[in-house]
């Protein structure tokens, strides 16, 4: 038994000076309420701590900037190992990476294209010969004795030091100049290979003569070189005077028919994100943008809209439409990198079948390979199956390899991120997670915790920051922090296994866990009110089968399903957007459906995502819910304002008079790294306050403006308790329970959850309209058990105002309180897309064929 992970004295945002043992080799999971320093523990002290450790190994180069990167608060962490996190917000998604890319199954697949790929003409369709290294050989040979031949620069390529020894026997021949990104060195004074990645390596073989007599016995060096010729490299050979090139030794390739020549193919080839490879005309993105808006409705392969989950593209944006490329059909390459078949498939058709059948396709080429291909290929074919397989594993068989990133959600990403890991294969990394069973259906749950007790199992570290039961009960080690949000947690609550925090009677975690708490099921529902529908007809987007959805109105309604059975593009890709152009608002066009009715008993449409609430560091709660107005009023309406001729927006940190100016309101200054991500440090003139200094002489009951946006929205409610306009708005926000949450937080450290709620609470301050209709996807993310009753009884509030509130879940509790349910299903991808359960929970309880039936039975046992 390794040692453990030692932490002591974290005081790391709210924790309270916590000392804590993580067992190595074993899976963690830290629970508790949300806000009570989960994350702060898990991310902001262990792997902000492990990486600072990680950076300190590494060259003076980056070890210049170590002084620069905050040590989080913590008295001591030892035991720990590398440690890599697996989240769900890191990393902005480009259009250019796609499930392959990400899971580097792409890299196999353009090696395994360019070695035993067969090309096909582009001008006339029929095949293109190569010459491979022994034809070459075989035609020297046949040259008459004494034939001067020259041999030209046969370059080698590698990768990330893939040929070191190829080099080295090139090099004992005396021969080589390697090139390494534009520079020549001698072979012996190529820096270290290991660290520098990703770059090309050419390896320059001198010009070689060949004088002697030829027969068999080739200069060595020459066999060398052309042997070396084979897949990733390329040799050209300079002709005798008067033969053509192409005729004999050159390895680029040409159409035996009309004689047009090609490149020889490389994996580069087959990279949308080279030059060499990209489809001019969309640049490798498979979609163009459409100018002719009305007529095509395509959207981009993937593309989904901004209201749905924790998604990168902000809602304000306005929505344009893609059409696929005309020219590569959407597969992203060059017309000769397309024509480049095994078994007749490009490799953009191999990446856009369903998970399984790229995996079946690999599996099966085999028999259409010579001897040789086969023993090139195997060794790629096994990896590829391998990678495949660890997808599966983590539940997103219903992907196609070719999904762009951008159009995944958080929960889709982070278990592709898992499954890439696990194909990795790294031992002893101390891997941190946060919550992977996001967008589950719970009847996933199983495979996803094989996969990570997979990773466990290959001597690996797992933490993971979870609310999800299944994923506490296989926990070797439980943490719970606590009891409450904010300053009211950060306490080493419980510890020990599953078990042991059950039994702990202080662990509220422990008394769900037990049984003894649970989430009030016996609701009285809601009927649906007499011809009050909101009816889609005929949605057929990507996998739904001519579904007719019919939404009742003034109710909660639960929409449920695997993932990937259709509830996005039912729900967000197509019911919102319609609903949206009924009511002229902007949107994207809706999937294709035949008709909606209903939509004229609505007024109003809102769609509550986990995106941020604002992008810019200076957002924050008070300002998104609109608080941050009438406080300001309160400040202008003092004594000393008045005194000192302050209006209300001396104190807003937007305003030049009122702020800092060094940092112009932000609190910090921000520095830029040059590999790291920025930096951000306290501000040196305000001290983080924000304000100047004239601005802060202004007190309201003692406090400051910076004093208030310090205060927790608890605090705040208190401190404001007769300023009834700011009460009201922080009440919601209380309400939501966000009462932990601190008026001034910056937006952007705020989770998606959080986000979410206080979103939900701005729209319950509003005024409602009693017909508005409201969408929110999975809004239990990041909630603790004791907070989705809490949420549960905020959508109460909305529906009781006679509103529609639709919910995307996967919570068995939740989906068991709702009034109706719709359940897509029975599976994911092309084994989905119907509707095959509708009415009251009781109702899909008793549907043999739906999974959530299955669980909704249990719950109700
Ligand atoms: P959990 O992961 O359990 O939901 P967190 O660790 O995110 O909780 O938060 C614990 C407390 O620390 C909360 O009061 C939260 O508002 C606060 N907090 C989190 N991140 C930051 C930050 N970057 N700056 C200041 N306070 C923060
Ligand atoms: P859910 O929301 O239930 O997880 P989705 O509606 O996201 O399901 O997906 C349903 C099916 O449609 C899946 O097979 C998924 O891979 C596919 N799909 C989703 N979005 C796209 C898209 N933009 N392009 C192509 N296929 C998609
Ligand atoms: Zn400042």
């Amino acid at each position: 038994m390794s040692p453990p992970i030692r932490i002591r004295g974290a005081r790391v945002h709210n924790l309270k000076n916590l000392d804590v043992d993580i067992p190595r080799d074993s899976l963690t999971v830290i629970t508790g309420v949300s806000g009570s320093g989960k994350s702060s523990l898990a991310f902001d002290t262990l792997f902000a701590e492990g990486q600072r450790q990680y950076i300190d190994t590494l060259s003076t180069y980056a070890r210049q900037y170590l002084d620069a990167i905050p040590r989080p608060d913590v008295d001591l962490i030892d035991g720990l190992a590398p440690t890599l996190s697996i989240d769900q917000k890191s990393g902005t998604q480009s259009a250019r990476s796609t499930v392959a890319t990400v899971t580097e199954i792409y890299d196999y697949l353009r090696l395994l294209y360019a070695r035993v790929g067969t090309p096909h003409c582009t001008h006339c369709g029929s095949t293109i010969s190569t010459q491979t290294p022994d034809a070459i050989v075989q035609s020297i040979a046949a040259y008459p004795q004494r034939t001067k031949l020259t041999l030209m620069s046969p370059m080698v390529r590698g990768r990330k030091g893939a040929h070191s020894d190829v080099f080295e026997k090139i090099a004992s021949q005396g021969l080589v100049r390697a090139r390494v990104d534009g520079e020549v060195y001698l072979l012996e004074d190529v820096p270290p290979l290991a660290i520098r990645k990703n770059h090309t390596i050419e390896a320059v073989v001198d010009r070689i003569v060949l004088k002697k007599g030829v027969d068999s016995r080739l200069d060595e060096s020459t066999r060398l070189a052309i042997r070396l010729s084979d897949g990733l490299v390329s040799a050209l050979i300079e002709p005798p005077a008067g033969e053509p090139e192409s005729k004999l030794f050159s390895t680029a390739m040409a159409c035996i028919e009309c004689g047009a020549s090609f490149e020889e193919l490389e994996p580069r080839t087959f990279s949308f994100n080279s030059p060499y490879g990209a489809c001019p005309t969309c640049d490798g993105l498979g979609v163009v943008e459409d100018s002719n808006n009305s007529k095509s409705r395509k959207s981009r392969p993937g593309r989904k809209s901004s209201a749905t989950r924790g998604r990168k593209k902000a809602s304000r944006d306005e929505p344009t439409t893609l059409r696929t490329c005309p020219d590569c059909d959407g597969g992203r390459l060059r017309p000769e990198a397309l024509a480049v078949k095994i078994q007749d498939e490009s490799i953009a058709s191999v990446v856009s079948m369903p998970l399984v059948d790229s995996q079946t396709w690999i599996q099966n080429i085999t028999d259409s390979l010579s001897a040789l291909q086969q023993r090139v290929a195997a060794p790629i074919q096994d990896e590829v199956v391998r990678r495949i397989d660890f997808l599966r594993r983590v539940g997103v068989d219903y992907l196609s390899l070719d999904r762009s990133a951008d159009t995944l959600s958080g929960g889709e990403l982070q278990r592709i991120r898992l499954a890439t890991c696990i194909g990795s294969g790294l031992v002893s990394v101390c891997y941190v997670l946060d919550e992977p069973s996001i967008g589950l259906h719970p009847a996933d749950h199983d495979r996803l915790l094989g996969a990570i007790n997979e990773l466990k199992g290959q001597g690996n570290t797992i933490v993971i920051v979870e609310h999800d039961e299944d994923t506490m009960r296989a926990a070797d080690h439980l943490i719970d922090i606590g009891p409450g949000a904010g300053v009211h947690g950060g306490h080493l609550v419980s510890q020990g296994t599953p078990d042991e925090v059950a039994d702990d009677q202080h662990s509220p975690t422990g008394r769900f866990l037990s049984g003894e708490h649970a989430i009030q099921l016996d609701r009285e529902r809601r009927q649906p009110r007499r011809n009050e529908w909101l009816t889609l007809r005929g949605a057929r987007l990507h996998n739904l089968d001519n579904v007719t959805a019919k939404v009742p109105l003034g109710l909660l309604v639960g929409i449920s399903g695997v993932s990937g059975s259709g509830k996005s593009s039912l729900i967000v890709d197509t019911l919102y957007p319609a609903v949206a152009s009924h009511l002229g608002l902007v949107s994207k066009p809706a999937g294709p459906h035949t008709k909606l009715t209903g939509a004229d008993k609505l007024d109003k449409l809102i769609a509550i995502d986990q995106s941020p609430i604002g992008r810019t560091t200076r957002s924050c709660p008070a300002t998104y819910a609109g608080v941050l107005d009438p406080i300001r009023n309160v400040f202008a309406s003092t004594r000393a304002s008045k005194t000192l001729g302050f209006s209300a927006s001396r104190f807003s940190f937007n305003s030049p008079a009122g702020r800092c100016d060094l940092c112009k309101g932000n609190g910090f200054e921000r520095i830029e790294m040059n590999f790291l991500s920025d930096l951000l440090i306290e501000c040196s003139r305000c001290g983080g306050k924000r304000f100047n200094r004239q601005t802060l002489q202004v007190r309201f009951k003692g406090a400051t403006i910076a004093d208030v946006l310090d205060m927790t929205i608890e605090a705040a409610l208190e401190f404001f308790e007769n300023v009834p306009k700011v009460h009201t708005l922080l009440s919601s926000l209380y309400d939501v329970g966000l009462g932990y949450v601190t008026l001034g937080q910056s937006s952007t450290t705020l989770s998606g959850g959080e986000a979410q709620r206080i979103k939900l609470a701005t729209e319950l301050a509003r005024p409602g309209t009693g017909q508005t209709l409201y969408l929110l996807d999975e809004p239990t993310t990041g909630l603790h058990f004791s907070d989705v009753q809490r949420l549960l009884d905020v959508l109460d509030r909305l529906v009781d105002q006679g509103n529609t509130v639709l919910v995307i879940e996967h919570h068995t509790d939740l989906l068991a309180a709702c009034d109706w349910l719709i359940d897509l299903g029975p599976k994911g991808g092309t084994e989905g897309g119907r509707i095959i359960a509708e009415g009251p929970p009781e109702t899909v309880a008793q549907c043999q064929e739906s999974l959530t039936g299955d669980f909704l039975r249990r719950r109700f046992a």
